[in-house]
C-alpha cells in the first residue's frame, strides 16, 4: 500500500484523498514475468469502436485498473488519441485518473459511495451515476457545504433488467421529482445496462431498451432533458445498434476482445505476458511433478520451471490443462501451478534451457511456428471469461507499455 497522508490545507481544512494500491513498476521488475501493454493496439481498438459507435460519444471503461493494462497509461493513450471520456467502478478509480493528469469527463458507476466520496466528486469534478436520493442529498450537502454555485452533474440510473443497480422503472417518477427538488444537483444523463448483449439471442436488449424510453418520457415529462442516454457495452456497441443512442460504454472491446456472437470485429489484444523458464530437469517416465504430484509423466520428459503462479493472475484451475508458447509451439502446463512458479512440458521442444522466453497470453513467433494464447481461451480452461483473466493478472506482474 502507498499510505499516502493526507495533508493538512492551509486554512487546516483536510484535503481529500483516497487511498490506492500500487502496483509493481517496471522500475521494479527483477524477475522476467512481465505485462506488456501495446499502445497502438488500444489505439486501433477505440478507431474500430468509433467505426461502429458512428455520431455516439465513446466513454471508455477502465475499472478494474484498466481491465489490468493500468488504467492512467490507457487512459492518457486514449484521451490522447481523442476519446470523449472514461467510465470507472470506483470512486478511488476516478481520483488516480485525475491524479494523472486526466482531464476528459470520468463518470463513476457502482454506487459504492462512502466517506469521502461526495467531496471527492465535487472537488475533482468526478460525474457520478445516481439512483438513491439518499445519495443525491449527500451529494448536494456537500456542494452546498463547499460553496458551489453551479450545479453538479449526475447521471441517473435506471434498472431495466439487470437487477443490479438502478432506479426501479416504477419509481421512476418519484424519485426524479426529488432530485429535482435539489438544486445543487443537475441531471445530465440517463443510463441503463444491459443484461444479456453478449448472449447468443438479445431480444432482451429491445426489451430493455423499451423500458429505459419510457423511463426517459418520465424523466422528460417533468422537465429533465438529458444531455446524453448511454445503455451499451462493448457487445451491444457492435451487436445492436438500437442501444447505441448518444454515448457508448466500451470496456473489453477497447483490450482487444470481440464479442462472443456476431459479425467479426477486427480488434487487436492489448496485453501480452512473458516470462523466462528459470530452471529445467529431465525427469523418467514414472517420475511425478508439483504439489499433489498430480502430473506423472508417460515417457522420459523435459521438465521447464517459469517463474509465474497463481500469485500472479496464472489460475491454478490450469494445472495439467493450459497451454502456453515455447519457440512458437504449444507447451502443457503440468502439475498444480503453484503461488510463484509453474512447471510446463517442454520434451518435445528441443533444447530448451533457463531463459528460454514463455509466453503465457498473446502471440509468440519462433523457430518452431507461430501460435497465440487468447484470454478467452484461458477462460474457457479456468470456466470464466475474458474479463476475469486480464482483471486477474495481479499487481506483482509489472505492465510495460509499447509503442509499435
Ligand atoms: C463494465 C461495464 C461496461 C463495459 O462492459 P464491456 O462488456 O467490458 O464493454 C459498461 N457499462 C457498465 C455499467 C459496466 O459495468
Amino acid at each position: 500500500m502507498q499510505v499516502k497522508l493526507r495533508e493538512e490545507q492551509p486554512d487546516g481544512e483536510l484535503a481529500p484523498r483516497v487511498l490506492r494500491p500500487r502496483r509493481a513498476a517496471p522500475a521494479d521488475a527483477v524477475r522476467p514475468t512481465r505485462a506488456e501493454i501495446n499502445l497502438g493496439h488500444l489505439r486501433h481498438n477505440l478507431k474500430a469502436v468509433r467505426r461502429a459507435a458512428g455520431k455516439a460519444r465513446v466513454f471508455g471503461v477502465l475499472k478494474a485498473d484498466g481491465y489490468g493494462h493500468g488504467a492512467p497509461a490507457v487512459a492518457r493513450t486514449l484521451e490522447r488519441a481523442g476519446i470523449d471520456g472514461f467510465c470507472v467502478a470506483l470512486v478511488e478509480e476516478g481520483v488516480e485518473l485525475r491524479e494523472a493528469g486526466i482531464g476528459a469527463p470520468i463518470l463513476v458507476m457502482s454506487g459504492a459511495y462512502y466517506g469521502q466520496a461526495w467531496a471527492e466528486v465535487v472537488e475533482r469534478q468526478i460525474t457520478p451515476v445516481i439512483f438513491d436520493p439518499g445519495h443525491a442529498e449527500s451529494l448536494a450537502r456537500e456542494v452546498r457545504m463547499r460553496g458551489r454555485t453551479a450545479p453538479t452533474p449526475v447521471h441517473f440510473k435506471v434498472d431495466t433488467g439487470m437487477g443490479r443497480l438502478g432506479c426501479d422503472p416504477s419509481r421512476v417518477g418519484p424519485v426524479l421529482e426529488r432530485m429535482r427538488a435539489m438544486p445543487e444537483i443537475r441531471i445530465v444523463g440517463l443510463m441503463t445496462h444491459l443484461a444479456c448483449a453478449d448472449e447468443e439471442q438479445i431480444d432482451s436488449v429491445g426489451m430493455q431498451l423499451d423500458l429505459f424510453d419510457r423511463a426517459t418520457a418520465v424523466a422528460r415529462s417533468q422537465g429533465i432533458e438529458p444531455e446524453v442516454r448511454h445503455a451499451a457495452n462493448s457487445a451491444a456497441l457492435f451487436r445492436a445498434s438500437a442501444a447505441r443512442l448518444d454515448l457508448v460504454r466500451p470496456g473489453i472491446a477497447l483490450f482487444g476482445i470481440a464479442p462472443r456472437y456476431g459479425a467479426r470485429v477486427d480488434l487487436r489484444p492489448a496485453m501480452k505476458i512473458r516470462t523466462e523458464v528459470v530452471a529445467t530437469r529431465d525427469i523418467r517416465a514414472g517420475d511425478a511433478v508439483g504439489y499433489g504430484w498430480t502430473f506423472r509423466a508417460a515417457r522420459q520428459s523435459r521438465i521447464a520451471t517459469i517463474p509465474m503462479g497463481y500469485a500472479d493472475g496464472l489460475s491454478r484451475h490450469l494445472s495439467n490443462r493450459g497451454e502456453v508458447l515455447v519457440m512458437g509451439r504449444r507447451a502443457r502446463i503440468v502439475g498444480n501451478v503453484s503461488m510463484n512458479l509453474t512447471m510446463i512440458d517442454v520434451t518435445d521442444h528441443p533444447d530448451v534451457e533457463p531463459g528460454e522466453e514463455v509466453v503465457v497470453l498473446g502471440p509468440q513467433q519462433g523457430k518452431l511456428g507461430t501460435d497465440a494464447i487468447t484470454a478467452e481461451e484461458i477462460a474457457g480452461h479456468v470456466g470464466s471469461i475474458a474479463w476475469d483473466v486480464l482483471t486477474s493478472v495481479s499487481r506483482r506482474v509489472p505492465r510495460f507499455y509499447r509503442e509499435p
